[in-house]
């Protein structure tokens, strides 16, 4: 009779362990998703800014330009045009030829340009190494 009384205090003492820590894990999860929700509503918050600037460039660049834009990135993983940094297309990573180079070079500053690899939209700035 004892030994059922001993057993059973036991039993007791472990449900009630196990129970605070389910309690814990459980304030740990909601903690969590918490923090989750919050970082979701910052990045939707994030992307309709990012959307509204984008319109509003878009909409200052040539209709034909945008529309060979658009083709590329979607041919190229959302990405159609990349800056030319030190002779290097930072879309492929693939630095230019030197023929490649003085074609860039050679080209009006309007004339799009284009990387012979990955085909997207060279951008030149002062850093493009020409
Ligand atoms: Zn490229």
């Amino acid at each position: 009779m004892l030994e059922v009384m001993e057993r059973r205090e036991s039993a007791q003492e472990r449900v009630a362990e196990l129970t605070e820590r389910v309690g814990a894990v459980q304030g740990k999860a909601d903690d969590a998703t918490a923090r989750r929700d919050a970082a979701q509503g910052a990045l939707d918050d994030e992307a309709a800014s990012v959307a509204k600037e984008r319109e509003v460039v878009a909409g200052s660049v040539p209709a034909d330009l945008m529309k060979l834009y658009e083709k590329i990135r979607g041919q190229q993983g959302g990405v159609g045009a990349a800056k030319l940094f030190q002779r290097r297309c930072e879309g492929c990573r693939l630095e230019l030829n030197i023929t490649e180079l003085n074609e860039v070079r050679a080209a009006a500053p309007e004339t799009v340009v284009r990387c012979e690899n990955c085909r997207r939209i060279l951008v030149r700035t002062s850093e493009s190494g020409l």
